[in-house]
């Protein structure tokens, strides 16, 4: 695969005409078809978010939402393709709906998602389950309308662009389960090239919507009485719309317009210090921030492509600490990255001790073809892999531990998310440093802000008392 130039696209916005005679083909099935649908979702949330739109605009095409998978009349699957050993999980989900295809030959089966984009995956795909009717990419999710007419027509339609300029297509349905927090992308695509990463491949080069589509889009939902909006992007730090702009001063434009904002993803090499300026000046943005560091080695930084460095990612987290204070930051980290030795495996266990994160989601290295460090030398042994990452999932646990002890018996602000497992009368709320906070409180409902006081904490979360409402 070759790489291509590291420059921002602007994006190339799709023409309102094309975004209409999407919708003219939602009408025209709304009109003749129906029935229920079942989206499985797998991957980052910026498939949760795709997974969205194609929910909303099946809504618009008259499907309902089934109560399982076995009653739909419509099946999809949005893949990921991150994990190398992801495609033999999909296939075997879709395998396993041969039987129900037989027995129900009207059933529509659809996969779309990251996965289709790679070269030979549709054909595989097809190979080990020729009934699928449709296939689409990421690039093509605008034309699913089109795709599903053609496959309620008998025929199998398969859509795969791969433009790696992209296109941005605004004006589609979305349908949001919850009510009170929603996902906005604000960009696409990435152009970092990070190593182990199959994303810029897949997802084409970076293009930012405009700013007045996301304040409409957020302005909408504040009607909706969403509390809480997560703005979305491989790297949301190079946010670059046409007409200039930039991140920190999206943030400052979109004051207010909800209680709260969050963000992610942020690459530690692009974050500014207009960003820490316009997140201590903000009373919407959340003290929270997820900065993937992945590796605490220079060596292996490089190695990864990552264009900081271990001194230059603690200095950032000093300065955010500084500015904003008991921001809660969470973490990504790879172990046992080719190449990596003992002695730069120490040195990321070494970066989490000083770093002190709240939280880290940690990985082992996966090797992912079509990427740079799947032909590095020096692939580190799974056994020793294993090894490196329960090291380092027992010291960030103890991190973890000690920093919610240390917010028992102070009050916050929680927003009420949603019941917690226990029962009606159990809540999840969370602070707004990211915190989960189960607390029991009669009448409350997702949307409250209500004030607790932490009693207690367990392993990855905190148990309150209801203050106020
Ligand atoms: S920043 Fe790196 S890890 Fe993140 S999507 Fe881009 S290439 Fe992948």
């Amino acid at each position: 695969m070759a790489e291509a130039a590291h420059t921002h696209s602007r994006g190339i916005l799709l023409p309102v005409a094309e975004v209409e005679r999407q919708r003219g083909i939602m009408d025209q099935i709304a009109a003749s078809a129906g029935g229920r649908y079942w989206v499985n979702t797998y991957g980052c949330q910026m498939n949760v978010r795709d997974s969205q739109t194609l929910a909303g605009m099946l809504e618009e095409m008259s499907y309902e939402k089934a109560s399982k998978q076995d009653e739909a009349d419509l099946i999809l699957f949005n893949t990921c393709c991150v994990r190398e050993n992801a495609e033999r999980r999909v296939f075997g989900n879709i395998g396993h709906l041969q039987s129900l295809k037989k027995e129900r030959p009207g059933l529509i089966v659809g996969v779309c998602g990251c996965m289709m984009q790679q070269d030979g995956s549709a054909e595989r795909l097809l190979k080990s389950a020729p009934f699928v009717n449709l296939i689409f990419g990421t690039q093509s999710l605008y034309r699913f309308p089109e795709l599903l007419q053609g496959a309620l027509n008998g025929e199998r339609p398969i859509a795969i662009e791969s433009d790696p300029q992209g296109v941005i297509a605004e004006g589609l349905p979305a349908q949001r389960e919850g009510n009170a927090r929603a996902f906005v992308n604000i960009m696409f695509g990435c152009n970092n090239f990070c190593s182990y990463c199959i994303v810029p491949y897949v997802r084409g080069r970076e293009r930012s919507r405009a700013t007045e589509d996301i304040l409409r889009e957020i302005e909408a939902l504040s009607v909706q009485g969403i509390k809480e909006v997560t703005l979305l992007g491989q790297n949301v730090n190079s946010y670059a719309p046409q007409g200039g702009g930039s991140f920190p001063k999206l943030l400052k434009r979109l004051e207010g317009l909800v209680p709260r904002l969050r963000f992610m993803t942020s690459h530690p090499k692009d974050l500014s210090d207009e960003l820490i300026e316009a997140m201590a000046g903000s009373k919407t943005v959340c003290p929270q921030l997820h900065l993937p560091v992945q590796a605490g080695s220079n060596v292996i930084l490089q190695a990864m492509n990552r264009g900081y460095t271990r001194e230059k990612y603690l200095e950032l987290i000093q300065k955010l600490r500084a500015a904003v204070p008991d921001i809660g930051l969470s973490t990504d980290f790879i172990a046992g990255f080719p190449g990596e030795t003992e002695e730069d495996f120490a040195q990321t266990l070494n970066l989490c001790t000083q770093a002190r994160f709240d939280s880290a989601f940690t990985f082992i290295y996966s090797r992912r073809s079509g990427t740079k460090a799947a032909e590095m030398e020096g692939q580190v042994p799974s056994k020793v892999q294993h090894e490196r990452l329960s090291r380092l999932i027992a010291l960030q646990e103890g991190i973890t531990a000690k920093r919610l002890r240390a917010m028992e018996g102070k009050e916050y602000e929680l927003l009420i998310e949603d019941h917690s497992r226990r029962g009606k009368q159990d809540f999840m709320g969370r602070t707004g440093s990211g915190i989960a906070v189960n607390l029991r409180g009669g009448g409350l409902r997702p949307g409250d802000f209500v004030r607790a006081k932490m009693v207690a904490s367990g392993a990855n979360t905190l148990r309150g008392e209801l203050l106020s409402q």
